[in-house]
């Protein structure tokens, strides 16, 4: 089974070659045009669609040695995300599967997030309890099988990604702020300090006022100190992942309880945290759960695990038509 899988969600073109059971190729253009904007413009991520996907497509399969007449589907992400980017992904998928006369699988990239832990080993084994913490979402999933998933809890507001983006925005950090915050905040101090762990009913979460806390915790030292934040940067980073990272833990750990499940999984590009995915290991040790953790390339958004998720729509027959449309607001169950 050779499967092509296009993801164009948000702001990274991506394309990856499945044969069997194996990613022969994952290739990412990633836009830098966004950067000056401090956020990513729908409008310029269409575009830059554009130019990427032809490219990319056409390198993952030189990389893997493939021909397209060799492909037994061609898969895309339909949703959710920016309605302008998917339907760039969308419409090259359905063009080149009506050209080649091959299949189309349409994939729900939230549950691409999930079904990432199968592309390589060690793969949980169904029902696991997966945490998914990306750039727009954050949901506590129970995973039954590739295509039962039920979300148990999620934000209320802010996702954990945009906690960690608009928390660094304050700190004067450049775009996307995630990455910036984690490398400074393996210098600090994580207790020095203390921010509200956002509290909710059920396995809800909450990061608006953590955001709020930390602008007028800012304001008001800085009106003391003009240099408040250059001299405490370390420190506020690692204060503030450590909130963040306590605000995941909490509601994790009663959803695994309550849930009874001892296999628990990360995804997402938060995942690619350094402070919670060492979090959640040390609280593997104290809970007895066996934690699974995808490959950083395989956290942020790509191809290859949409190409995984179509392959088990391809051995459930599960195939799209023509018909089928790009839908920003897709649902995960
Ligand atoms: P969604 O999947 O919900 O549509 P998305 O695809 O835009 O959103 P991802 O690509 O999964 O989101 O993740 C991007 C987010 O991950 C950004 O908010 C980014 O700051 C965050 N992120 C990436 N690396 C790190 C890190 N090391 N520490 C904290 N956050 C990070
Ligand atoms: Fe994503």
């Amino acid at each position: 089974m050779i499967l092509l899988a296009i993801e164009s969600s948000c702001d990274d073109t991506s394309a990856a070659v499945l044969v069997d059971d194996e990613i022969r190729a994952n290739v990412v253009a990633t836009q830098q045009v966004h950067e000056q904007y401090g956020g990513v413009v729908p409008e310029l991520a269409s575009r830059a669609h554009q130019q990427h996907v032809v490219p990319v497509v056409e390198a993952a399969l030189k990389q893997a040695g493939i021909s397209k007449h060799d492909l037994d589907a061609v898969a895309f992400t339909q949703g959710p995300g920016l309605l302008g980017s998917l339907l760039v992904g969308g419409m090259f998928a359905k063009t080149l599967a009506l050209a080649l006369g091959k299949p189309l699988i349409a994939v729900n990239h939230m549950r691409a997030h999930i079904l990432a832990h199968f592309i390589e080993e060690p793969r949980p084994q169904f029902p696991f309890l997966c945490l998914t913490v990306s750039g727009g979402h954050t949901q506590l999933v129970v995973v039954r099988s590739a295509f039962e998933m039920h979300i148990i809890g999620q934000t209320t507001d802010d996702a954990a990604g945009e906690a960690f983006d608009k928390t660094a925005k304050l700190l004067g950090l450049p775009y996307p702020g995630g990455p910036h915050l984690d490398k400074l905040a393996r210098q600090g101090n994580p207790t020095r300090f203390p921010l509200p762990v956002g509290t909710m009913p059920g396995y809800d979460f909450s990061f608006s006022g953590l955001k709020t806390a930390v602008l007028y915790f800012i304001k008001k030292e800085t009106a003391k100190n003009p240099d408040f934040v250059a001299e405490n940067l370390a420190d506020l980073c690692a204060s503030i992942q450590h909130t963040i990272i306590q605000t995941l833990l909490r509601q994790l750990r009663r959803a695994a309880a309550d849930q009874n499940l001892t296999q628990v999984a990360l995804a997402g590009g938060v995942a690619a945290n350094s402070g919670l995915r060492q979090a959640l290991q040390d609280e593997a040790v104290a809970q007895g759960w066996q934690v699974f953790i995808p490959a950083f390339q395989y956290c942020t958004d790509n191809a290859a695990m949409v190409a995984i998720t179509a392959k088990f729509h391809y051995e459930a027959h599960d195939f799209a038509n023509q018909l089928v449309s790009s839908d920003p607001r897709l649902k995960l169950a």
